[in-house]
């Protein structure tokens, strides 16, 4: 199955997308998570993401749309993966369907913005792994540690609140005009993306068999 998770930014679509990852056996792509990863390593596709990253911008198409054709060649992806954060423009949409793409389902997460404000408060990432946790709705059970690998849970710099309301403007002037682009070929599906993690994953694997 070859799914797409809409969403603002902490929307829980991260954690979602693990689940859905966990459930149905397929490969969960994060472009946040290889962003990061380019970053931290420095490469130069990483270095040219960095500033828009850090000021809660979207960084240019044509360098996470080359990241994504690479990813997507990947044998793991043979059978299906869930994209987590891509596409997030129109232009990156039609980048998936000139790769060949065909989606099956588009799960559109749904938080409203005074909710999404609190809740990256409360987010911590490892460092390491890129595992999210929350405070208080998805806690580690290792306090500041990581569950999966142990590494060091910390605050994203693009989680400062300042940076977090420039964040959800860029998704309503460029990621929300895709609920349309879908909705118009007829695989969207809308997820109530508020509740406790199990509730909205049952939604979530509902909304999957929908
Ligand atoms: P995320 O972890 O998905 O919230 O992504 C963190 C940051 O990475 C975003 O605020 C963007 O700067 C960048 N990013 C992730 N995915 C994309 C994408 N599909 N297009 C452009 N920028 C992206």
């Amino acid at each position: 199955m070859k799914i797409i998770l809409l969403g603002a930014p902490g929307t829980g679509k991260g954690t979602q997308a693990e689940k859905i990852c966990a459930h149905c056996h397929i490969p969960q792509i994060s472009t946040g998570n290889i962003i990061r990863e380019a970053m931290k390593t420095k490469t130069p596709a990483g270095q040219k993401a960095q500033d828009f990253v850090n000021s809660g911008k979207l960084v240019p198409d044509e360098v996470v749309i080359e990241m994504v054709d690479d990813r997507l060649k990947q044998p793991d992806c043979a059978n299906g993966f869930i994209l987590d954060g891509f596409p997030r423009t129109v232009p990156q949409a039609q980048a998936l369907e000139s790769m060949g793409v065909h989606i099956d389902k588009v799960l559109d997460i749904e938080v409203p913005d005074q909710e999404i404000m609190q809740r990256l408060t409360g987010r911590r990432v490892c460092a390491e792994c890129g595992s999210t946790y929350h405070i208080q709705f998805n806690p580690s059970q290792k306090g500041e540690n990581c569950d999966k690998c142990g590494g060091q849970l910390i605050v994203r710099k693009d989680d400062q609140p300042e940076t977090v309301t420039q964040r959800l403007q860029v998704y309503h002037d460029q990621t929300e005009p895709l609920k349309d682009f879908y909705q118009a070929k007829g695989n969207l599906v809308m997820v109530e993306g508020v509740g406790t993690v199990e509730e909205i994953t049952a939604r979530t694997l509902s909304a999957l068999e929908a």
